[in-house]
């Protein structure tokens, strides 16, 4: 259920409604939107605790009481009144009228590797750094990440460039160190379901990029974000990086330019999307970003490598280190025609 204060309600009003959700076993979500605040009251579990029983309606500042009609409730547009969440990661906005750039290696390799892609996406005026320590890969036998010492180096390119990292948590035990350095924790494909991992998430308050399972649907993935918020965390993007489909000859996957639209219809939250993974080639990675910006996504993660060739993981992929400046200057032109600035310091 979603209470809708009136625009000239006290903060004595909101806490007292507050108090009556929570003395009753709910959840209260007070959302501060720039006009009226709105305060979802979710149950803990479904149909555990009737809202309308508890006599809200006529209470000091409350207009209405609206069923929240999406499972989804905390993700769902009906909750912001239109509103659209904007993230600010150390001060760089990401949402609304701000398209995120975020660029860097797919995984930390070297000292000497890391820091060069980070100069060079910093040098092309890039939103965030990403860079993964902990990899999810297909074969345990492949290169896995280099663990505490990735860590240790993107805390040391963060440091000499002063963009934000997002790097991928894939294991519970390494949450405290991840969130030594994370500003954004990427929750990856494989895990977009391993609901303990988005609690835990949920509950560091640390911004998060829910990645979209290979073969989730769209309201699995607005389900899996409200695992996040449901813990406190408002601060989730989403990020469509294809689907698998019966075409695997030419490329990795699908990618679903509709998910953006769609996704922007049914919730409030950032639309981040990744052509990298998705296409799995290089040269499909302009085209796709160009287009993911024309769709109106709210911003692109793409891989970058100074030399892919010799890349441990996804090479063939890898943008090239040389000409990521003309790269970025394209997104960011196609972004503005859509009608967003690129976010930076
Ligand atoms: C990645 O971003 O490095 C990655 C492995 O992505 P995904 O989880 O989408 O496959
Ligand atoms: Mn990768």
């Amino acid at each position: 259920m979603m209470i809708v204060m009136q625009e000239t309600a006290s903060d004595e009003d909101i806490k007292a409604v507050i108090e009556k959700i929570e003395q009753a076993g709910a959840i209260a979500h007070p959302i501060k939107g720039a006009r009226l605040t709105v305060i979802g009251a979710i149950g803990d579990v479904e149909q555990d605790v009737n809202i309308e029983s508890l006599g809200l309606e006529g209470q000091p500042g409350v207009d209405r009481l609206v069923p929240i009609l999406k499972p989804y409730k905390l993700a769902s547009t009906q909750i912001r009144h239109g509103e659209r969440t904007v993230l600010d990661i150390q001060g760089r906005k990401i949402g609304g009228d701000h398209f995120a750039l975020i660029a860097g290696p797919c995984t930390v390799e070297s000292r000497e590797q890391t820091m060069e892609t980070a100069r060079c996406v910093r040098d092309a005026g890039v939103t965030l750094l990403r860079g993964g320590a902990y990899k999810p890969r297909t074969s345990p036998y492949a290169f896995q990440g280099l663990g505490g010492e990735g860590l240790r180096l993107l805390a040391e390119a963060k440091a000499e460039t002063g963009l934000p990292v997002v790097t991928e948590l894939m294991d519970v035990r390494d949450l405290a160190d991840v969130l030594e350095v994370a500003d954004v924790i990427q929750v990856g494909a494989r895990n977009m379901q391993n609901y303990p991992l988005l609690t835990e998430i949920g509950r560091s308050g640390c911004p998060v990029l829910l990645k979209r399972g290979l073969s989730a649907t769209l309201d699995e993935l607005l389900m899996a974000a409200e695992y996040i918020l449901k813990e406190g965390n408002p601060s989730v993007m989403l990020c469509e990086r294809g689907v698998r489909t019966f075409e695997t000859d030419h490329r990795r996957t699908t990618l679903d330019i509709m998910a953006i639209p769609i996704l922007k219809e049914l919730t409030h939250l950032p639309v981040i999307v990744d052509p990298s993974h998705a296409a799995g080639r290089r040269d499909l990675v302009l085209p796709l970003s160009l287009a993911a910006a024309a769709a109106g996504a709210d911003g692109i993660i793409v891989e970058v490598h100074p030399n892919p060739d010799v890349a441990v993981c996804d090479g063939p992929q890898a943008l090239l280190a040389d000409t990521f400046a003309e790269f970025a200057s394209a997104v960011q032109r196609t972004a503005e025609t859509a009608g967003k600035a690129l976010s930076a310091a």
